[in-house]
């Protein structure tokens, strides 16, 4: 029942039709008397006859080989992992789908890929291992890696047997991340790294970390930024866990002392990070990941106000679901735009930012219509998964690029600053 609640949903077709535009942002006249459509417009788009199969494969899938777990389990996804589980996903062609077939991928559409992941997020399935490398790492070192790095690395991921690590944000270098100090200094048939990173998801399972690191002092702070690919068990590197506000290590500290690197793992240019990073980034914005995070609360939230909720749970379940249904609408829309080969990154920033305000706003939500107290890890479902959601959700507005920055890009767009 629970894959079930999105895609069945039944819309008014005229409703379906019409654009859902940027509120704030008014049709412009062009000036010769034709109306144009908002700078930013999210026109819907349905999904192919494939993907539509695909998505009845995957749910079987899901039936038979989702590992037994909690719903507090499952409302983590993304944020937990199993190997074994994304080895399955490999085998079943369900990683890399977009990339080619050369490199082990599979040369699906984006809409195929988005119902895989979308469905596996409803389902809390634990996707987190490979999730950096199918996501980013992957698609980056098809863009600039070198035929060597493809060959090796793409069929690995492909597989789910590779699973990557960003090493972007410093100490005093997120927002801000052209003043990333972690340096590093050419040598004989390599280069040596020195410095440290924060904040690194994953860093402690990872295989290989994705490392934005300074190479030289260009004329601006964005020049001289390189990317390596750096062998997360190489000497000189030690990953520290740091524990979130739930008591788990899901990010890390890692340090950098005279980490070799070869030449060969140095992705794309020499000083051409910059450029590099910003596309990266906009791999991770507007996908089903940015507005299902607390989907597991909201399916809790049903089973426990169960067949008679009340008037204040109707308007509440209600309002949630419509919400989530316009933030699919528009995260699809984006969807669309990659599959036409466009680059919506500024549209997906909009998706971003509104997408997580409402996953973030689940919990405090469900909090204020729940009368008990919420208590942390009691054995009740809800509860459990309640009290989770509370403790975490703050950082969904944090993770790829905060609100504020996000909103800076948008007003940049609109012309604002
Ligand atoms: C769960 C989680 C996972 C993460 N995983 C990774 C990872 O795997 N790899 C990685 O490299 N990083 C990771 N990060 C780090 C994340 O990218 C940074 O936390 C984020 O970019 C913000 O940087 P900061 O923490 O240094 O905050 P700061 O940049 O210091 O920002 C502090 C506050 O000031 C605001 N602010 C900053 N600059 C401006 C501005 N110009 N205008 C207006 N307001 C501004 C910010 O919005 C924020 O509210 C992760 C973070 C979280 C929470």
């Amino acid at each position: 029942m629970h894959t079930d609640y999105l895609p069945e949903i039944r819309i008014k077709k005229t409703l379906q039709r019409q654009a859902v535009a940027w509120p704030h942002c008014r049709t412009q006249n062009a000036g010769n008397g034709e109306t144009q459509l908002p700078r930013f417009h999210f026109t819907p788009f349905e999904m192919p006859e494939a993907a539509k199969v695909l998505r009845r494969e995957v749910r079987a899938f899901l039936r038979e080989e989702m590992p037994q777990s909690t719903s507090a389990t499952k409302a983590r996804s993304w944020s937990g992992g199993a190997a074994e589980f994304s080895r399955k996903l490999g085998e079943r062609g369900w990683l890399g789908m977009t990339l080619p077939k050369k490199y082990g991928g599979h040369e699906k559409s984006y809409a195929e890929r988005y119902v895989v992941i979308e469905e596996m997020l409803v389902a809390g399935a634990p996707v987190g291992l490979h999730w950096v490398a199918d996501r980013q790492s992957g698609p980056l070192i098809l863009r600039y890696g070198t035929e060597e790095q493809r060959q090796k690395i793409l069929p690995r991921i492909a597989r789910g047997e590779a699973f990557f690590c960003i090493g972007m944000s410093e100490p005093g270098s997120g927002s801000d991340l052209a003043s990333v100090r972690t340096r590093a200094r050419k040598v004989d048939g390599g280069w040596r790294i020195n410095g440290q990173k924060i904040w690194t998801s994953t860093a402690q399972h990872a295989h290989y970390m994705i490392a934005l690191v300074r190479t030289g002092d260009g004329e601006t702070r964005h020049a001289g930024l390189t990317q390596f690919l750096v062998d997360m068990r190489s000497d000189g590197l030690t990953v520290k866990p740091i524990a979130n506000l739930t008591g788990e290590s899901h990010f890390n500290e890692v340090f950098f002392d005279d980490v070799f690197v070869p030449d060969s793992m140095l992705i794309g240019n020499e000083g051409g990070g910059w450029q590099q990073v910003t596309a990266e980034l906009a791999f991770e914005r507007s996908g089903p990941e940015r507005y299902l995070s607390s989907i597991r609360l909201f399916l809790e939230f049903l089973r426990v106000t169960g067949e008679n909720p009340s008037e204040l749970e109707k308007q509440l379940i209600g309002r949630m679901t419509a919400e989530m249904w316009t933030l699919r609408n528009m995260s699809m829309s984006i969807l669309g735009k990659l599959s036409a080969g466009e680059d919506p990154a500024v549209d997906a920033a909009v998706v971003k930012d509104l997408g997580t305000s409402f996953e973030q706003e689940v919990p405090r939500l469900i909090q204020a219509n729940t009368r008990s107290d919420v208590t942390l890890e009691t054995g009740d479902a809800f509860n459990d998964t309640l009290s989770y959601l509370l403790q975490n959700s703050p950082s969904f507005s944090l993770r790829g690029g905060t609100r504020e920055i996000l909103r800076g890009i948008i007003a940049r767009e609109l012309g604002l600053r």
